[in-house]
């Protein structure tokens, strides 16, 4: 299968390229990002046919109906990583909570969020399409907490590959920060900042561009790469699950076959939503998507207006903060699915330069068909884990953003189902706080209350962390960070 890019052809870059090259640079013409000539259709046989497979068979059934350039050896040793997660026979449970709402859990890898799903078999991807080829690549990555430290788990000591990754200090939660610097393998490298999230996008976007920056990774014999979520090599391991999730309530006899459910997901650069809409394209029965945002409630607007408006309006801090984002990259590939590439380059330039694009009444109700949204505060969240713990669930604050969209835009009373991003360990304070009324833990004194609390233990992989080395202590200001990444390689 062939990849094609969202604003058209400048006429310099190749018109199509496959999967391995629109893996290794994400990047294509005008700005715009990669996207599938044409979907596989699955539809109900298929669905019929893996009623009984485990994940990791699915799952290679899905990725070969895409007809990756990758060897099928590579793709088994790409799921092989979901041997990893707390069940290797089943590394997404999917659990009923209430009524209709079931909640797919999509945090059982080692770092403990959603991000593993993708970038633990994308690593390996990666990493194999670097050796065949004799490159070595550098992935840049900033984050505000969940991406980091995935990113680093997945490329530790993998061939070919090094990771800088960029944080701002004191902006992360402990667990956060404790998983990325006591990362001890030689081929990453952590690097705090002092300034926010903004402050280290920017300055990873800065270096992505920079002809000079490339030119000296060249002499290094390096080449620039990205783990973010519009690398479709992430999304590709997104769509996997929803079939799954799909699967899992036919087998536990919540629907029949054939059966329409909504998909319920907490969205930031919507590559879960995105992975959702590939899924029901594919022959999913979805009866729509809805969108969960937090107080910025961009795509909210979106959907419910058809504006999407980024004038004047700052990036408000939440408790669901792996879902503080206003430039919602993926949404691009929806745009182009739905009204091609010249419209898609028309709209995105316009955001580029005035903030701000408006859809036509026709192409709003295209979109509607498809997904409704809406939007949760922090207190309505807190609100949601306290009713969800009283049910007997715990569940994370990007989680409970989803528990509005269930109940405010769902128009049939069919299945839902709610996608959970994160473990309870990674936000501990907020849920503390939803709990017991703590204000301001720390986070080992969070955790320890709500395991007490939920008569639980504090998984493994977190309880260490706080005893462990802390091997990376890399902290300094924007502008050092060029030469930092250069002295590293
Ligand atoms: C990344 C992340 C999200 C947002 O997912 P997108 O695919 O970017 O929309 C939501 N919750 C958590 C915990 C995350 O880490």
């Amino acid at each position: 299968m062939n990849f094609i890019e969202t604003r058209g052809n400048d006429g310099s870059r190749p018109a199509k390229v496959s999967f391995s090259e629109a893996i290794l640079s994400p990047m294509s013409s005008f700005g715009g990002i990669y996207v599938p000539e044409s979907l596989p259709e699955l539809g109900l046989d298929f669905l019929n046919e893996h009623l009984a497979s485990g994940y990791k068979t699915l799952a290679r059934a899905v990725l070969i109906a895409f007809q990756p350039d990758i060897a099928p050896e590579a793709i088994d040793r790409a799921l092989a990583t979901y041997d990893g997660f707390d069940d290797p026979a089943n590394p997404v449970p999917v659990v009923k909570v209430r009524d209709d709402l079931y909640v797919s859990e999509l945090y059982h890898g080692p770092t403990r969020a959603f991000k593993d799903m993708a970038l633990q078999p994308f690593g390996v991807v990666l990493s194999e399409l670097a050796q065949q080829r004799g490159e070595n690549y550098l992935i840049l990555a900033a984050t505000s907490g969940d991406t980091g430290p995935a990113a680093l788990d997945t490329f530790r000591n993998k061939a070919n590959v090094r990771v800088a990754c960029l944080y701002p200090d004191g902006g992360t939660s402990d667990v956060q920060r404790l998983q990325m610097v006591t990362e001890a393998a030689p081929n990453l490298k952590v690097i705090g900042i002092h300034g926010d999230f903004d402050d280290a996008q920017n300055a990873l976007k800065s270096l992505l561009a920079s002809d000079r920056f490339r030119a000296k990774l060249k002499e290094k014999n390096c080449l620039l790469s990205a783990a973010n979520s519009v690398n479709f090599g992430r999304i590709i391991f997104q769509v996997i699950y929803h079939l799954h999730s799909y699967l899992e309530l036919v087998r536990q006899g919540a629907i029949p076959l054939g059966e329409k459910v909504y998909l319920d997901v907490p969205s930031g650069n919507f590559g879960n939503a995105l992975g959702g809409y590939y899924a029901m394209k594919m022959g999913l029965p979805v009866e729509k998507i809805l969108i969960a945002s937090n107080r910025n409630n961009v795509l909210t607007d979106l959907i419910n207006t058809g504006k999407y408006n980024l004038r004047d309006r700052p990036v408000i801090g939440t408790t669901s903060p792996a879902m503080d984002i206003l430039k919602s990259s993926n949404v691009e590939r929806i745009l182009w699915d739905l009204f091609g590439a010249e419209r898609t380059k028309e709209l995105m330039q316009q955001l580029d330069e005035e903030k701000h694009y408006e859809l036509t009444a026709e192409e709003l109700a295209r979109l509607q068909a498809i997904f409704a949204a809406d939007s949760c505060d922090d207190a309505e969240g807190k609100a949601y884990i306290q009713q969800a713990f009283e049910n007997g669930y715990l569940m994370d604050p990007h989680t409970a953003t989803c528990f509005k969209t269930y109940e405010t835009r769902r128009d049939k009373p069919l299945k839902t189902i709610v996608y959970s991003t994160a473990e309870w360990t990674k936000f501990s304070p907020t849920i503390a706080n939803a709990l017991t009324g703590e204000v301001g833990a720390r986070d080992i004194d969070a955790l320890q209350a709500i395991a007490k609390a939920a008569k639980t233990t504090i998984p493994a992989p977190i309880a260490g962390l706080f005893d462990k080395a802390i091997t990376q202590k890399t902290v300094i200001d924007k502008e050092q960070i060029e030469q930092e990444v250069l002295a590293f390689l």
